[in-house]
């Protein structure tokens, strides 16, 4: 595959006016000592402030920067989703718009993939300048994310990563998901993922574009990939193995309970009444959860059979001689 550029460069921004002159500015200095062949993919996700102006103004004479401009701001992953969709370089890179992470990284990130091998790369902002209530609870949604992900990387939320073209036009980003490309990465069979210790630098200009609630809109985004990685092609063994197992429970408690009833008026035992038990209830539940998440599968599975058609399995060569 011919790549008509060596670097493609995702920057997803919103409202940073005061840092894209000097950032895109590093950048070009950083590509010239190279000697790269580059562009620059800007995404202002729906500014309010000056931010498009600067970029016209940066692109004015230059034939290195691709912008596109949201109608509304969409969040971080829609960014660099349409990023990801414009970018044709060989090595796809990206970073933040606040000048928190250095563009000289990006010869080393460079080689990583294109001599080393990896799939991927991401940064590790090693020593961090956040404030104390970020980076606690980002240790703790690294913890939380290598457990349930299986990818032994120290820091998963960097803006810094190098991709191979081939994986960013592989990952479909949606919700939050910019957190998990990693993992989204790897369960598309792209396995060689490194790390790099990257320098980070303190926000200059502007303030940051996340509150706390990340770490709970990360976790649950976490759950749902999870689920989905585990189970988008056969929900129904999710849901039909527990709808059917919990249905069984129920049914059989039932039984017990009628048999139950039936002997001891038979025997002349006192009993009593089938709704004056605990377990009566208990199998009620337990059936209709049963038959509720049965159902769930079902659906889900008549969902599914119409993506199957569309097939989005990631192919990795073909031969066809038939021409
Ligand atoms: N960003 C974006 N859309 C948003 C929020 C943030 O494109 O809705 C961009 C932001 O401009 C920056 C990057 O995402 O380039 C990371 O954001 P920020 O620096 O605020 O995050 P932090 O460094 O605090 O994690
Ligand atoms: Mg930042």
């Amino acid at each position: 595959m011919n790549y008509p550029f060596q670097i493609s460069i995702v920057i997803p921004l919103y409202n940073e006016d005061e840092s894209l002159p000097e950032l895109v500015a590093w950048i070009r200095k950083v590509m010239a000592e190279n000697s790269f062949t580059y562009e620059i993919i800007l995404i202002d996700d729906g500014s309010s402030d000056k931010s498009w102006d600067v970029i016209n103004q940066l692109s004015v004479g230059q034939s290195d920067i691709l912008a596109s401009r949201f109608n509304r701001n969409y969040g971080k992953s829609a960014g660099l989703s349409i990023g990801f969709k414009l970018a044709k370089g060989e090595v796809v890179i990206t970073m933040d718009a606040d000048l928190q992470d250095s563009p000289d990284e990006i010869p080393d990130l460079y080689k990583m993939i294109t001599m080393e091998g990896y799939d991927m790369v991401s940064g590790w902002k090693k020593k961090r300048y956040d404030p104390l209530s970020k980076t606690i609870p980002t240790k703790l949604f690294n913890a939380v994310t290598r457990r349930f992900s299986g990818i032994q990387l120290n820091d998963f939320n960097c803006g810094l990563k190098a991709y191979k073209n081939k994986v960013i036009k592989a990952v479909e980003l949606y919700g939050e998901m910019h957190r998990y490309i990693p993992v989204l990465a790897k369960w598309n069979g792209f396995v060689k993922i490194g790390e790099k210790v990257v320098e980070h630098r303190p926000r200059k200009y502007g303030v940051t574009k996340f509150g706390l609630e990340r770490f709970l809109y990360g976790f649950l985004d976490l759950l749902s990939i999870t689920f989905v990685t585990k189970f988008k092609k056969r929900p129904m063994h999710f849901f039909g193995a527990w709808g059917f197992s919990s249905f069984l429970l129920g049914f059989f408690i039932t039984l017990w309970m009628v048999g139950e009833k039936f002997y001891k008026a038979k025997m002349n035992i006192p009993v009593r009444d089938v709704t004056d038990q605990p377990l009566f209830y208990i199998a009620l539940v337990v059936l209709i959860v049963g038959v509720q998440m049965f159902l769930a599968g079902y659906l889900a599975e008549l969902m599914n059979s119409d993506s199957h058609k569309k097939n989005d399995y990631l192919i990795a060569s073909q031969i066809d001689k038939t021409l």
